[in-house]
């Protein structure tokens, strides 16, 4: 044999009995080499280490049996199947297949032995087992059972489970060749933590011995799967940490902090800065005094006043000769940055310049001239700023506002865009999903964090109430009252996200069936397709009053300010995030009267989603509210990471291993002074395929 290579380097067409058909299979599993195999883990465990008694199985056990045939025949029930009888000494059970061939039908036959597997059900006439696994036996063949517990592996249409279990054993007969796996993590590490080595871990987890502690590996908890976790979450966090580094190496442009227009605009604003603000504001102005790019995640509840933030930000960069630019998720929102920024900024001499896919030909021309000549120091607008076409003459800062829709490939792919040799603009990222701690550690490892952890002062908490759908009369009754009483609610209509027509029909179908119900109220409707014009005419007309209601769609989720309106109905909320849920009930509250939120629920509602509407009743703290979140949903749900594939893990899960995010970043700083050379590999080792983590 020539010398050992790494088993990344050895594709899986060099195991015995891969040809190009099965490593195609192999591939729709991300399996290309050897070390893909061993890190393809099950994803749970059988028991076939003891042969059960039929007579003592219980519906819903996994069993092996070891029994005569005593029939097979077909039965033409509603489908037809092939039933076969077995018994031993305690009792008789049926196996049923609905698929068969006649070779299966003939080994089947009865006063054959065989050996099965599978999960028990209730079948017509008793216990059955549907499509067992089975081996038949020869007359006084002694076929010895499992030694240790049988790996279930994830796998795909035309992958048997044999097959897999095959070929992991082949990989795993690598893992004796010398250094054909490094261990990244050091023999210190693994003794702090008491982790096995990574081919031990690997070798347990494909093999777990009879005495396993089943319980626990199929929670994920045993130290040999922490160990696997443990490593991933590091690797995320090294290679974070790379890109951060190299980030602090571009030159940025240096804007001095002390400023007029931030103080002439702080003279004029009919409030004064809560201390969370000027505390995050300094940390803001300090990072754009630095000549390396700012990358900063300002977190806020809704309310907290993040747009003031934003705006003096703004203000220190066009102070110092450079341009600005707000960029919001959607058009409303954008809209609303628009005015607080026009308005906030007329009496500076300053007119926001605005950019959204809507502006179309002779504005746009005017908008984009500006932009590239430099005659508009801020822009407001939707991401229709960055596409093609779109040029800045000195751009300097960057602020997104509900960031976490964007993944961090996006965010850097922004900042790029913005580079046209002033060096890179600074970064500041909004977002009123508050992030839990545990995802803000991992998937925002790159940016520095600033909270908003204050409201401004006034506010009353909002009462949320639950309520089924089947007293929506009383709730309709409810509104009528609150409103001739001089009160104003909205109407939020929700469904699912995709189908924004469909959401504005059933919009347009409530509107109707309200105003049947309430001749004498006033009903406004507001929904993503109506033109800005019309949009705008309805919520001014909210604003001053003019409306006691307004339905809507989930467009007023963000932006929207009416500090009269106290009451606020959300249909269907089972089918909404909980933080979107925290940011349309941040829309009332926002005045000094009390104000109800009436979660009007769809009967029946599940388990699940009675304990998440339990929690919008009981907390009115948004960083609270994402971290049960996040526990119920998982992350992928909470971040919106579905779409974007920013946080996938292979092993690790952040809801599960959350306790060792601690340990992985005290260890990353380990890494770094001691061990850098294990930082490329290992990196490489858990995310050198994904592009996201390219070259950036
Ligand atoms: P969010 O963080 O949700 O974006 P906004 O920036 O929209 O919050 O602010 C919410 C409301 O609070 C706005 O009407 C804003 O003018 C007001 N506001 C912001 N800061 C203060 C403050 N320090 N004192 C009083 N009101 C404030
Ligand atoms: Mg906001």
């Amino acid at each position: 044999m020539t010398a050992p290579a790494a088993l990344s380097d050895i594709p899986v067409t060099q195991l015995k009995g891969v040809a190009a058909r099965l490593a195609e299979r192999l591939a729709t599993l991300h399996i290309h080499t050897v070390q893909d195999l061993l890190f393809h883990l099950p994803s749970r465990y059988q028991d076939r280490t003891r042969i059960a008694a039929i007579g003592r199985v219980r519906l819903g056990d996994d069993v092996m049996l070891e029994a005569d045939i005593l029939s097979c025949e077909l039965d033409f029930g509603r489908r037809r199947s092939l039933v076969c009888k077995i018994k031993d000494a305690s009792g008789i059970i049926s196996l049923r297949f609905f698929h068969f061939s006649a070779a299966q039908k003939k080994m089947l036959a009865p006063g054959n032995r065989l050996r099965c597997y599978g999960e028990i059900r209730s079948g017509k006439n008793g216990y059955e087992i549907y499509h067992p696994e089975y081996q038949v036996l020869r007359p006084d063949e002694m076929s010895p059972v499992a030694d240790r517990l049988t790996p279930i592996y994830p796998a795909t249409d035309g992958l048997q489970q044999t097959r897999l279990r095959k070929l992991i054993d082949q990989a795993l007969a690598y893992l004796q060749l010398p250094a054909s796996l490094p261990d990244w993590i050091p023999a210190e590490t693994l003794h702090q933590f008491a982790y096995p080595s990574l081919a031990d871990a690997l070798e347990y987890l494909h093999h777990p011995p009879v005495q396993a502690p089943v319980a626990q590996l199929l929670a994920g908890e045993h130290p040999a799967q922490q160990r696997l976790a443990f490593e991933e979450l590091l690797s995320h966090r090294l290679c974070l940490r790379r890109l951060r580094q190299q980030s602090a190496q571009l030159l940025a442009p240096v804007m001095r902090a002390q400023n007029k227009l931030s103080q002439a605009f702080l003279k004029q604003l009919p409030f004064t800065l809560t201390q969370a603000q000027a505390r995050v504001c300094g940390e803001i102005s300090q990072d754009l005094t630095l000549d390396q790019p700012m990358l900063r995640l300002l977190q806020g509840d809704v309310g907290s006043g993040k747009t003031v933030v934003a705006a003096l930000a703004a203000l220190q960069a066009v102070d110092s000769g450079y341009q600005a630019v707000i960029m919001a998720p959607t058009e409303i929102l954008a809209e609303q940055h628009l005015a607080n920024f026009t308005q906030w900024l007329a009496p500076l001499g300053l007119q926001p310049g605005w950019l959204s896919g809507k502006v179309k030909g002779r504005q746009r021309q005017q908008t984009l001239q500006a932009l590239q000549d430099g005659s508009s120091r801020i822009a407001v607008g939707t991401h229709a700023l960055f596409q093609d076409g779109v040029e800045f003459n000195r751009l300097g800062l960057i602020i997104i506002d509900e960031q976490h829709r964007f993944g961090v490939h996006q965010r850097l792919a922004l900042r790029e865009k913005g580079n046209n040799g002033e060096g890179i603009p600074h970064q500041l990222v909004m977002t009123a999903t508050p992030i839990p701690r545990t995802l803000a550690m991992s998937a925002y490892a790159d940016l520095d964090c600033s909270v908003l952890d204050e409201l401004p002062p006034g506010r009353t908490p909002v009462n949320t109430v639950i309520i089924s759908n089947e007293r929506r009369d009383n709730v309709i009754e409810r509104i009528h009252q609150a409103c001739l009483q001089g009160n104003q609610a909205y109407w939020v209509c929700t469904l699912i996200e995709e189908s924004e027509s469909l959401q504005c029909q059933a919009a347009e179908a409530t509107l109707a069936a309200l105003q049947a119900q309430l001749p004498d109220l006033a009903i406004g409707l507001v929904h993503g397709r109506m033109k800005a014009t019309e949009k705008s005419a309805v919520m001014s007309a909210f604003k001053q009053g003019g409306l006691h209601l307004l339905v809507a769609t989930t467009v007023i989720e963000v932006g929207v300010d009416v500090p009269n309106a106290s009451l606020m109905i959300i249909e269907n909320p089972e089918r909404l995030g909980l933080a979107q849920l925290h940011q349309l009930r941040g829309r009332v509250g926002r005045g000094a009267k009390a104000s109800h939120c009436l979660l009007l629920y769809q009967t029946p509602l599940s388990q699940i989603g009675k304990q998440r509407l339990g929690i919008m009743r009981d907390s009115n703290d948004g960083f609270y509210i994402a971290e049960q979140d996040l526990a119920i949903r998982g992350p992928g749900q909470v971040l919106g990471t579905r779409q974007t594939g920013l946080m996938s893990f292979r092993i690790a899960d952040l809801v599960r291993d959350a306790a060792l995010l601690d340990p992985v970043k005290s260890t990353a700083d380990k890494f770094e002074q001691e061990y850098s050379s294990h930082i490329d590999p290992l990196v490489n080792r858990w995310l050198g395929d994904r592009e996201l983590y390219g070259n950036v």
